[in-house]
């Protein structure tokens, strides 16, 4: 396979960490150039900064130390601000005037689709329309990342989730015999990312455990941090024997390809 170029654009460093890291690595080992694009420097997540430096620095060196574990080639930031989340899940009022949440869908996709044209990119990763758990700038991220593939004509667009399904079992198989802490809901993740018969793709990413390890350590202001509903914090809840199943196997669903599809690469065209 000749090399390609594959940009990742998530809302907030450690998203990558999470979500997509394992294919990340895997693709640069394959030779092929890997791009990280995020939306904001995640300022309003954790503030376990250290002395003297604004979270928004400490998040943005610690995304440079994960993109370099994970073979990165460039990471950009749009620069918009962090649009933060309510206490109940979505929208917070008080938010920063450049809140990502509020960019103009238009301007933030034509950003990012002139570093999709000057990478000649051949693949984008976005989020599902219900933004994973639904964070506002994740969200956003499907909106803006869906309209900027369309400005630059990036040929693959794959969104990027979770098999909510087998989370769900076995979360509820453990609830049976594991008490949960009370801040963990298992109903949070019933209608949070992707039901499996909507994904087309699974990427087996254990080969790249270590790397998707080391990239989210790298994020160590958002793991030991006090309560967040962040991505990172949501899914350190998740009891240690889920950890593999979670992130042993990477989920995506390309929209343009005939339901129930199952391929098992990002580049495979599927189906012809
Ligand atoms: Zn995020």
């Amino acid at each position: 396979m000749p090399p390609r170029t594959a940009v990742f654009f998530h809302a907030h460093p450690d998203d990558e960490a999470l979500l997509t890291a394992g294919t990340m690595a895997m693709l640069a080992a394959e030779g092929h150039r890997v791009v990280l694009v995020v939306a904001t420097a995640g300022e309003r997540g954790l503030a376990d900064v250290r002395p003297g430096e604004a979270l928004g620095e400490t998040r943005m060196k610690e995304l440079y130390q994960s993109a370099a574990v994970l073979g990165c080639a460039r990471v950009e930031c749009l620069g918009y601000g962090d649009s933060g989340l309510s206490p109940q899940g979505g929208v917070a009022d008080e938010r920063p005037d450049d809140a990502f949440i509020d960019a103009d869908t238009e301007k933030a996709a034509t950003a990012l689709a002139e570093i999709l044209r000057e990478e000649q990119a051949e693949l984008l990763t976005i989020y599902d329309p219900a933004g994973g758990y639904g964070h506002p700038d994740h969200v956003q991220v499907h909106r803006v990342g869906k309209r900027a593939a369309e400005i630059a004509g990036t040929p693959i667009v794959l969104e990027a989730t979770v098999n909510r399904d087998p989370l769900l079992r076995l979360l509820r198989l453990a609830g049976k015999v594991y008490r949960f802490p009370p801040e963990f809901d298992v109903r949070t993740f019933e209608s949070a990312y992707s039901a499996g018969e909507t994904i087309t793709h699974r990427v087996n990413v254990r080969r790249y455990a270590r790397q998707k390890r080391a990239a989210m350590a790298a994020h160590a202001s958002q793991a030991t941090g006090g309560d967040s509903d962040r991505t990172l914090a949501v899914m350190l809840k998740v009891p240690g024997p889920l950890y593999r199943l979670v992130f042993g196997t990477e989920w995506y669903v390309r929209r343009d390809l005939p339901p129930g599809t199952r391929v098992r690469h990002p580049f495979d065209p599927g189906p012809k």
